[in-house]
């Protein structure tokens, strides 16, 4: 390895500086301080340019679930690379690694989902979703059936389609006017919203703001409901047991269609494949990106029910919709790779049955009693905990102390790569991480929580 040394880092810095814009970051802020240069990763481990080796609790931004260094994947990458770097698919061509890739992800997606649809992120994803559900309804006669219905606190994604979708009030006070008919409703944060509901009156009610909704704007002007199975960038919110039954029903009753963003769920992170099947409820097209490729390569996906492909399909109706590297050969041959890899380590099962159990009891013992730990929510490796001033009386710090980014910076100095959302604390390792790593993990985050104090 070409290892820098501290005048290097302070170069590459400056330069950074000099010309780096980066996303959701304060530039100023940044640029004073200086990023911190990442290096190289093996397994669940980064080492930043000054030799500090951090254990990732994120798995990179959510991705990297089969995690770092996984030759496998560079092999993949490197003989598409030779033999079709690129190629579109486009007007009447294909090539072999999208086919394969379609056919591998309906493969591991629930029910019918066997139109595959390529993207490069996430955010483009979810844009084809609400282009395409808006044009599936216009097929069906009904062009006025166009209003999409998000939640609250919900992260779709960074272009204008995704951002308008999303519940981030941030963002939404940036960059002018949103996509129009685009509706929200409440999440369903049980902890930080419900007050005296039990968890089932609480899902209930949530879930009946979405019929409340329906009725408000009318059915017939309702194209589809999107939502996270688990909420994760909006802080790990897993909603009440009977949340996705209920809005499966009402969905159903008015005709509107399900749409799962299955951008964090997706890929074994709550130990199914795909979070809608952890809450038993069967969308009619969902997105996914990021575990798709464990992160190597940007690659997203669509998965479509026969219901809406099959009338594009009968009505020879073109979706004037597409991205240049939809179905890259070399993003898709690495995710084909992925899945193989997945398959072939029963990661799935791994989380279900062995280290999600392992991580969310483990997690509990370790932080429950914490003073500064309000609750624990988490499925899978996901996992969510909100910091508290007063654990009795649910008292959050003052926003302005930002006890969440005091607590991550702590981390970050210790050899921990931990998210703060607000006052909500995020982890969400590498899928592959053993049971000793986990316990690393949470020594530390309960170290750094003590230094946050
Ligand atoms: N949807 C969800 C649920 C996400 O969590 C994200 C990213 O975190 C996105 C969409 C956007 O994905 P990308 O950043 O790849 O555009």
């Amino acid at each position: 390895h070409r290892t820098t040394t501290a005048a290097n880092t302070a170069d590459i810095q400056a330069t950074d500086a000099s010309h780096h814009m980066h996303p959701f970051t304060n530039t100023g802020a940044l640029n004073r301080k200086g990023a911190r240069v990442i290096e190289r990763a093996e397994g669940v481990y980064l080492w930043d340019s000054e030799g500090n080796k951090i254990i990732d609790g994120m798995a990179g931004l959510w991705c990297v679930n089969m995690g770092y260094g996984r030759k496998e994947l560079v092999e993949a990458a490197h003989q598409q690379m030779q033999t079709l770097p690129y190629y579109n698919t486009f007007f009447q061509t294909t090539h072999t690694p999208a086919a394969e890739l379609a056919k591998e992800i309906a493969s591991v997606t629930p029910g019918d989902l066997n139109h595959i649809f390529f993207a490069n992120s996430g955010s483009e994803a979810v844009d084809t979703v609400i282009r395409l559900v808006r044009q599936y309804w216009n097929i069906k006669g009904k062009p006025y059936k166009n209003i999409l219905i998000g939640r609250e606190n919900a992260y779709h994604g960074s272009t204008i389609g995704g951002t308008s979708l999303g519940g981030m009030s941030g963002m939404h006070k940036q960059g002018g006017p949103l996509v129009p008919n685009i509706e929200r409703i409440r999440q369903p944060y049980w902890y930080g919203e419900a007050g005296d509901m039990s968890e089932e009156e609480f899902g209930l009610a949530c879930a009946q703001a979405l019929e409340e909704k329906i009725l408000a704007v009318g059915p017939d002007n309702v194209a589809a409901f999107v939502g996270e199975p688990i909420q994760g960038a909006g802080g790990v919110i897993v909603p009440p047991a009977n949340y996705w039954q209920e809005i499966k029903r009402i969905c159903d009753k008015y005709d509107v269609l399900i749409a799962a963003d299955e951008v964090i769920c997706g890929f074994g992170r709550t130990g199914n494949w795909f979070g809608c099947q952890s809450f038993d409820f069967q969308p009619d097209l969902m997105s996914m990106a990021k575990g798709l490729s464990s992160g190597y390569l940007p690659i997203a996906a669509v998965a479509v029910g026969d219901r809406i492909a099959n009338a594009f399909i009968e009505h020879d109706e073109d979706f004037n919709h597409g991205f240049t590297y939809s179905g890259h050969p070399v993003a898709a041959a690495v995710a084909i790779e992925n899945i193989r890899l997945m398959k072939e380590e029963n990661i799935v099962d791994y989380v279900a049955n062995d280290i999600g159990p392992y991580f969310q009891t483990k997690l509990r013992e370790m932080l429950s009693e914490h003073p500064l730990v309000g609750h624990i929510e988490g499925m899978g490796l996901v996992a969510g905990i909100a910091l508290v001033k007063d654990k009795a009386t649910k008292t959050l710090f003052p926003d302005d102390l930002d006890i969440g980014l005091i607590c991550r910076d702590h981390c970050f100095e210790n050899g921990l790569i931990m998210r703060a959302v607000g006052s909500r604390m995020v982890l969400s390792p590498p899928l592959v991480i053993s049971h000793a790593e986990v316990d690393e993990v949470l020594e530390k985050a309960r170290h750094c929580f003590d230094l946050t104090l």
